[in-house]
């Protein structure tokens, strides 16, 4: 059956060159020629003699004689071999695929090489980094990540950013002392000593400090409060810390919190961040060089808050013995433990410290120096300091008692000895040039009378305390972040038509303050003998001076009153008395806070009379006694007897 014969044929036709155009072994005019074989038995022959199949495979052709069995076979055997070749095709393909792309990765990989080696690039750095990190000692999470990192240096180029910000990263995770400490001295009475030889007084302070010390080389953890010195500038803070690491042979980091109000400058930022670094906590460490360093945090009460988060809450973490040990800087990625830090804070004023930082801290304070104990310190420390600051002999110079307390009166007006210190310097240096440019000068002697020479003309004078007893003019004591000063309130009548006018440094509870008193001393002027008319035709107008910058608070009551009542009843009022207290409608005084810097800035001003709430009656026993022996303290309940005291009627 020619036709049949023909149908055959095509298909066997058709599947040979299906497997042709696969197996691609046989060329292409050999292909169109056999192709084009019309003799089906002719056909088979060719086309089987030029694949390469199996003999098994070719014999049921060759054994058969019907040319469409033939061909029936043939396509039967070239259909399975297609379907196998296209098979083998597809998994080979795969494999190469493979194969190119790690062929690729290498290539490239020789190419950066290659660019290294042409830039002049140490070839080795990242063999180095590799090694160098792991001989670090690094905790496993710490080491795996910058193995990570060191791998994906591996694979970017030297020139993009990315390159050399993990280079910075790096740098850091090897500067960074994980896990390596200082050893610290355990002699207690040596660190007594320390603390001694680096400060005068203080002995409260300098207790405390030995028995957490003791209570360290116990336990070996520091677990308990954080200790927080507070007090104004310049009484010793810092420098009382400085002795601790001293003390305990320890690192010493400061921090100033000052006008921290980012997150990130404890925390961090992240390393996406262009000109990324850690936080400042992180950069103390790195600094300090061991894990355990005295950390002294600076005026943990000027820390502020903004959009950019709260520092505070940062804070808390660095120093929450629960979360510290496994602190997270945004930038390292990594935990460092900070257990083992001695966190030192200080501040000048407790009102404005973020409560929860207040509550795991245990405060200290160090209030300020009667001028007994500042001249002391002068001649024991300051001066000797300065003298070896300057490059001077003792043998040039000296610096009587007398002067020293001149300088202390006239040229300074502190609680702490900062300026004292300053004064001091400027003597010693003006000597220092002296001596530098005629070094065969005899010693000068510096005295009270000749100080001005060397200081200029007196900066305070001594009693800027009223000179005479005044009608409307009182003088309070108030509290300030510097320490305690005095102030003066001054009080105008005129004729008008009963308003009250406030001005000067008046905060909002001064000014209620203010009213209370009016209110008060109204409700009582017959008991006065002011006529209640009085009050409707004038005008009231308190002020209180600027010059210090007192803290708002209520405890300027009874002076504000005492000023009213004086100039409403035209008696003066005794300038050589203080007074603080805040003041009820009903004519109670209340107890105020910070008794001992009032009383302090009273003394400065050679005040012996200082009315008090008599609330206040224990404090006094904290005040010292070179004080206390000097002012005469009448503590009070009620406004009247306020008015008795310091009223001359
Ligand atoms: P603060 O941190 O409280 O503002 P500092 O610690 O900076 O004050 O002290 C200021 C200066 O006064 C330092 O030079 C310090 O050594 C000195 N000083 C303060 N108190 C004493 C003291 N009791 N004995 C010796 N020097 C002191």
């Amino acid at each position: 059956d020619e036709i049949a014969t023909e149908a055959y044929l095509r298909v066997a036709k058709k599947v040979f060159f299906d497997y042709v155009n696969i197996e691609k072994r046989v060329g292409k005019e050999v292909l169109s020629t056999i192709i084009e074989l019309n003799d089906p038995n002719e056909f088979i022959d060719n086309a089987i003699s030029v694949v390469n199949f199996k003999e098994s495979a070719l014999i049921s052709i060759l054994e058969k004689d019907d040319t469409i069995e033939r061909l029936v076979s043939f396509e039967r055997l070239f259909a399975k071999e297609t379907e196998i070749a296209r098979i083998e095709k597809r998994i080979t393909s795969k494999v190469r695929e493979n194969i190119d792309k790690s062929q690729k990765e290498f290539y490239l990989r020789e190419q950066i090489r290659a660019i290294h080696t042409e830039l002049g690039d140490d070839e080795d750095e990242i063999d180095k980094l590799t090694q160098e990190i792991k001989d670090k000692n690094l905790p496993k999470e710490v080491l795996e990540k910058a193995l990570k990192e060191i791998s994906r240096l591996d694979k970017i180029n030297p020139s993009s950013p990315d390159y050399s910000i993990i280079l910075n990263y790096l740098d850091w995770i090897k500067d960074l002392p994980f896990g390596k400490s200082t050893v610290d001295t355990e002699d207690l009475s040596r660190a007594k000593e320390i603390l001694d030889s680096d400060h005068f007084g203080l002995e409260k302070v300098k207790e405390r400090i030995v028995e957490y010390l003791a209570v360290l080389k116990l336990t070996k953890t520091i677990k308990g409060p954080i200790l927080c010195f507070v007090g104004p500038p310049g009484v010793g803070k810092t420098s009382v810390a400085t002795s601790i690491a001293r003390a305990l042979n320890r690192k010493f980091v400061r921090m100033s919190l000052g006008g921290v109000k980012d997150e990130a400058e404890i925390r961090g930022h992240r390393k996406t961040y262009v000109g990324a670094m850690p936080g400042r906590i992180i950069y103390g460490l790195k600094n300090a060089g061991a894990d355990n360093p005295v950390f002294l945090l600076d005026e943990i009460d000027k820390l502020s808050a903004d959009i950019h988060g709260d520092p505070a809450s940062a804070l808390l973490e660095v120093l929450d013995p629960e979360q510290n040990p496994t602190f997270r800087d945004r930038y390292l990625e990594v935990p460092f433990d900070l257990s083992k830090v001695m966190f030192i804070t200080t501040a000048n004023s407790v009102d404005t410290i973020p409560y929860p930082l207040l509550d795991r801290m245990e405060l200290i304070e160090l209030t300020g120096y009667t001028n007994e104990e500042k001249l002391q310190i002068a001649k024991r420390y300051l001066i000797p300091k300065q003298l070896k600051l300057n490059g001077l002999k003792e043998n040039k110079i000296e610096i009587t008692d007398d002067a020293i307390e001149e300088i202390i009166r006239s040229y300074t007006m502190e609680a702490g000895v900062r300026n004292l210190e300053r004064e001091i310097a400027g003597v010693i240096r003006k000597v220092a040039t002296k001596v530098a440019q005629s070094p065969r000068r005899r010693r000068e002697v510096i005295t009270k009378e000749n100080v001005a020479k060397y200081l200029g003309i007196k900066k305070h004078l001594r009693d800027i305390r009223l000179e005479n007893d005044e009608v409307g003019a009182a003088t309070g004591l108030a509290w300030t972040s510097v320490g305690g000063t005095t102030l003066t309130i001054e009080v105008g009548l005129m004729r008008g038509k009963g308003e009250i006018l406030l001005t000067g440094k008046l905060g909002d509870v001064m000014k209620e303050s203010a009213r209370a008193a009016i209110s008060y001393i109204r409700s009582h002027a017959s008991e006065y003998g002011i006529e209640d008319e009085r009050f409707e035709k004038t005008d009231i107008h308190i002020h209180v001076p600027e010059g210090a910058t007192p803290k708002d608070g209520p405890s300027a009551g009874i002076t504000m009153a005492t000023a009213i009542l004086s100039a409403f009843t035209n008696k003066p009022v005794r300038n050589d008395i203080a007074m603080t207290g805040e003041l009820t409608l009903r004519g109670k005084v209340l107890a105020i806070g910070g008794l001992k810097e009032k009383a302090l800035a009273a003394y400065r001003l050679g005040i012996k009379d200082v009315i008090i709430p008599k609330a206040n009656t224990k404090d006094i026993e904290e005040i010292p006694l070179e004080i206390r022996k000097e002012i005469n303290f009448i503590p009070l309940t009620s406004v009247q007897q306020v008015f008795e005291k310091a009223i001359k009627f």
